[in-house]
């Protein structure tokens, strides 16, 4: 089932999610939960998703990033972002801590604010111990666009979006960016935005 993605501005998107027990993973409501946000996701598309951006006020949260989604990019592209495909996984009540926090730059967006992307520092290098969909410890090293995913999804675990983290002169719809500067090396835009 297709889900309803909440927008900026409900208050679910500011307040901090609870943990979930290994017996409420192993509940079927939980599962079909996974699975229509895994549908909704598709659906989008996007690369993550947590469930405070379908109402649920838990701790829980989906990545998937799939090959098709990164076709277009350039070589240099895709090593600008530091980007590869990540296969769809949960993450459930997880704790992230930052390996190497020297700053990865890039336009980052939210399905919960469609159509707008502002560059938004993240740390380069994470790791996050959590519970996966079976309720399974599972540590995640992750560096790169990963890390970025990560950090941005649980953000929204602790009521907070890209937008507080952003280089707010950076701001601008998808379409300009499309138009303007995704060809153009992120430091361009942050030297001409900045200033
Ligand atoms: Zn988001």
């Amino acid at each position: 089932m297709i889900l309803k993605i909440v927008q900026a501005g409900d208050p679910v998107l500011r307040e901090p999610a609870r943990e979930l027990s290994r017996d409420e993973i192993a509940d079927p409501a939980i599962q079909e939960l996974i699975a229509s946000m895994h549908e909704t996701l598709r659906a989008a598309p996007g690369v993550g998703l947590a469930a405070p951006q379908v109402g649920a006020p838990i701790r829980l949260a989906i990545v998937e990033d799939l090959p098709e989604y990164t076709k277009e990019a350039t070589a240099q592209q895709l090593a600008e972002r530091e980007r590869v495909p990540v296969p769809f996984h949960v993450i459930i009540n997880p704790r992230l801590t930052i390996v190497d926090a020297s700053p990865a730059e890039f336009f980052e967006g939210c399905l919960s604010l469609p159509g707008f992307t502002a560059i938004t520092p993240r740390a380069r290098k994470v790791r996050v111990e959590c519970l996966d969909e079976t309720g399974g410890q599972r540590v995640i090293e992750a560096s790169g666009w990963y890390a970025r995913i990560l950090q941005h999804e649980i953000d929204h675990l602790n009521g907070k979006l890209y937008i507080d983290q952003m280089y707010r002169r950076t701001f601008m719809t998808l379409e300009d960016y499309a138009h303007d500067w995704k060809e153009k090396p992120v430091q361009e835009a942050k030297r001409i935005l900045l200033k």
